[in-house]
């Protein structure tokens, strides 16, 4: 390993912060030192509190007593309920033999009672402080719930938008992830300085989001390469903010299940990354190791698990089941079980649950903490969405607007607006479009049609549970009279607001797309309001990036909204009329079709035999070129980037250059601008992508306002893992900058690093 190899893995593993201190650490000791093999076996159970649709999942209230009561519950996930909470923590703490608390743990992914966007509506905001203010917020609702743990952030890196699960993390973009990361672990945790009782879960490790065909839970395989550069740094980032604990992926990596991959969760996670707290499988995956041709039996499954370094199974009870006989027969030993539970009761200590476990919610104080949380839900939602086309500024509308329609099927969805993951928040209280557009415009007629349904091809035993439930289809009858309406209404009014997309729990898990069409007859009702000649917006509602080749040439506005949460319909009537101005940027490639799949912009330079355009990777039926660029988004105001300064032309290996521009809002209106910087290394022991994201900064400008922007280009911009070298690099060569408002930036100059 050449010096910068070794220097840049010290500083990797030295930065972690650690969430837990010394004290709690001897604390969880002493305890140790008190507790039966049994009870520390059951500090690494977390039983499932819940009526799921799975076979064999207890739901037992009276057999949850009795589990707690005997030491053999160290954490219930699902339980949300205060008063239930309190009940069975008083068992724990006055009957229990040594009164250890129980750790609540639930997915609060983007919301408890207040929903805020989607994490990948957020991560287009490009707003690292709102994303921590959001989830400050959910752990705080959260948290009078008397839940201490959030199964969040989801950290995986998404190229396919196949994938359900693209809605939870925060897109293709390590750079950009890892900056999300931060924030979110800030925002659950607190800060340092400000500490707030709750612990964050990095989620899943690691490379889940690659799964094969965009099949959700289907194997991946990644290269070390992909790995350092691509997946694991936004864990890297979570890590060094201090999470509490991180969740291992369900799949196969590499051939080898994550929670049972020693590699990964040795090799990788605490030696190389620092990480100190504790790994909580994903719900059954212990268990599972057997399904999945790894582990022979449970007791198997058990000794994989643990020996990988899973401390709490989650779901499964096999390590409840199955840990003490391979104590007895001395195939783990009291060392090993006493490291899996060190860290969950130091957990416990740090977060204060010995001294105070119980939820304390009033519902005067709770009404109260609500009705403040709504506006900053209005803001993020607002923030997050992503204006793709505005053709002769046909947004914002005027307020004196007469007719207005609300067509398609989301317009008037209450339950869908609060996106997957949505659990606890009351779909009642959530604002719809037409809602939103209807209090904005008191004085205009705004109606309403829904004009098709949503089409799923394959009912799951997740509708209803865990989003909408899908609507029982139209007859032929119905379906007829439902579009002649939608068209009658569109036909009349002045403006067409159409609402198209996909139901909430098609961007979940375990939902997957083989095609990125909108479902059902959706664009056929979008192909006939376009033909009556008025005035349409598309507003369309989803997370993942759909086929829009029709609608980007013949719709002349279109907005992506995403699941914006409990205030959608308030805050898209805001930007409807530009109360608020649209300033977010895609966080992924958006492809023209989904046999473009996986396309994102990092892309390294292909193989180029003769120097002609011809002779590139491409496609004879379609350009390699996305619809619109990772990075891209519209704005009611019009800015230029001009005058890309660098602090120098050369620089040694260790030194920093700043690259500055001059940033202007040449339009009339104060609006955001998202400036980005790209940064691109000629040469080295390998290939490097054309392009990268290597800073942003969100601005505000009133309209005739400059604002300059700096950006440091030192090593941690540069460095990079080589497969040539097998490590961390930080290289001579020349390196190109980009910076503007998309990943086609052309603001453009270049540098060179000597040794
Ligand atoms: C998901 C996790 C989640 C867990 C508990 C699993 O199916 O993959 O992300 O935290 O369930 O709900």
């Amino acid at each position: 390993l050449c010096f910068s190899v070794i220097s840049l893995l010290l500083s990797g593993a030295a930065k972690a912060q650690a969430p837990i201190s010394r004290n709690d650490t001897d604390r969880a000791e002493a305890l140790l030192k008190q507790m039966t093999t049994e009870e520390k076996i059951g500090q690494l159970n977390q039983p499932f509190y819940i009526k799921l649709p799975i076979p064999g999942v207890k739901t037992d209230p009276v057999s949850y007593e009795d589990h707690v009561r005997h030491g053999e519950v160290g954490s219930f996930l699902f339980l949300t309920d205060p008063k239930e909470i309190n009940r069975l923590q008083k068992i724990a703490m006055t009957e229990q033999r040594l009164h250890i608390p129980i750790l609540f743990g639930f997915d609060v992914i983007h919301g408890f009672d207040t929903e805020f966007p989607v994490p990948l509506a957020v991560a287009a905001s490009w707003d690292p402080t709102m994303a921590e203010q959001a989830q400050g917020i959910a752990a705080e609702e959260a948290g009078h719930a008397g839940l201490r743990w959030s199964f969040a952030p989801m950290l995986d890196i998404a190229r396919d938008p196949r994938w359900g699960r693209i809605s939870e993390g925060a897109g293709e973009d390590p750079y950009l992830g890892a900056a999300m990361a931060r924030a979110q672990v800030r925002g659950f945790q607190g800060t340092p300085e400000n500490p707030r009782p709750f612990i964050a879960t990095l989620k899943h490790f690691a490379g889940y989001g690659a799964a094969e065909g965009g099949r959700d839970y289907d194997a991946v395989y990644i290269p070390e390469e992909q790995m350092q550069n691509v997946y694991l740094p936004p864990f890297r980032a979570g890590i060094e903010a201090g999470a509490g604990t991180v969740m291992s992926a369900y799949m196969d990596l590499n051939d080898v299940p994550a929670a049972g991959n020693v590699h990964l969760l040795q090799d990788t996670l605490r030696a190389e990354l620092g990480f100190k707290g504790f790994v909580v499988s994903d719900a059954f995956a212990v268990g599972s190791l057997v399904t999945q041709g790894f582990a022979k039996d449970a007791t198997d499954a058990t000794f994989r698990g643990a020996t990988a370094g899973v401390n709490m199974d989650m779901g499964s009870a096999t390590y409840l089941a199955h840990m003490k006989s391979l104590l007895d027969q001395g195939q783990l030993t009291p060392t090993q079980l006493d490291d899996l539970v060190r860290p969950i009761l130091a957990a416990k200590y740090h977060l204060g649950l010995f001294e105070n476990a119980y939820a304390d919610a009033t519902e005067q104080t709770h009404a109260e903490m609500l009705a403040k949380h709504r506006q900053m839900a209005r803001t993020a939602a607002a923030r997050s969405a992503v204006l793709l086309k505005n053709e002769g500024s046909l947004l914002p509308l005027a307020k004196t607007t007469k007719h207005v329609a609300v067509i398609g099927p989301l317009g008037n969805s209450k339950g869908d607006m609060n996106g997957p993951w949505s659990l606890t928040a009351k779909a009642e209280d959530t604002v719809s479009v037409f809602d939103g557009i209807r209090a904005k415009l008191p004085d205009s007629h705004v109606e309403y049609a829904e004009g098709v349904q949503i089409a799923k091809a394959f009912p799951s035993s997740f509708d209803g549970f865990i989003g909408p439930k899908i609507e029982t289809p139209w007859s032929p009858e119905e379906a007829d009279r439902q579009m002649k309406s939608a068209l009658q209404l569109a036909g009349k009014s002045d403006v067409v607001i159409v609402t198209l997309g996909e139901l909430s729990v098609m961007d979940f898990e375990y939902s997957s797309r083989s095609s990125l069409n909108l479902p059902g007859k959706q664009l056929e009702l979008l192909e006939k309001i376009q033909a009556l000649g008025k005035p349409v917006v598309l507003l369309l509602f989803s997370t993942r990036p759909l086929d829009l080749s029709w609608a980007s040439e013949h719709i002349p506005a279109i907005m992506d909204c995403y699941f914006g949460g409990t205030e959608t319909g308030n805050a898209v009537a805001d930007l409807l009329v530009g109360d608020a101005v649209p300033g977010g940027k895609l966080p992924v490639t958006w492809p023209r079709t989904s046999g473009q799949i996986p396309i994102y912009y990092a892309h390294t330079t292909s193989h180029k035999p003769y120097d002609s355009p011809d002779f590139t990777s491409r496609y004879w039926d379609a350009p390699t070129s996305p619809l619109y660029p990772f990075g891209y988004g519209l704005s009611y105001s019009t800015f230029t980037i001009s005058d890309l300064r660098l602090t120098a032309k050369t620089a040694q290996l260790d030194e920093s250059i700043t690259a500055t521009v001059t940033v202007a809002n040449t339009g009339s209106r104060a609006a955001d601008e998202v400036v980005q910087l790209y940064l691109h290394q000629r040469f080295g022991s390998a290939s490097r992508p054309v392009r990268q994201l290597k800073g942003f900064r969100r601005i505000t400008l009133q309209p005739g306002q400059k604002q300059e922007v700096s950006f440091t280009i030192g090593r941690d911009e540069r460095n990079y893992w080589s497969a040539a070298k097998n490590g961390w690099v930080v290289e001579p060569s020349d390196f190109d900058v980009w910076v503007g408002n998309s990943s086609t930036a052309t603001l453009h100059d270049s540098f060179s690093v000597m040794r």
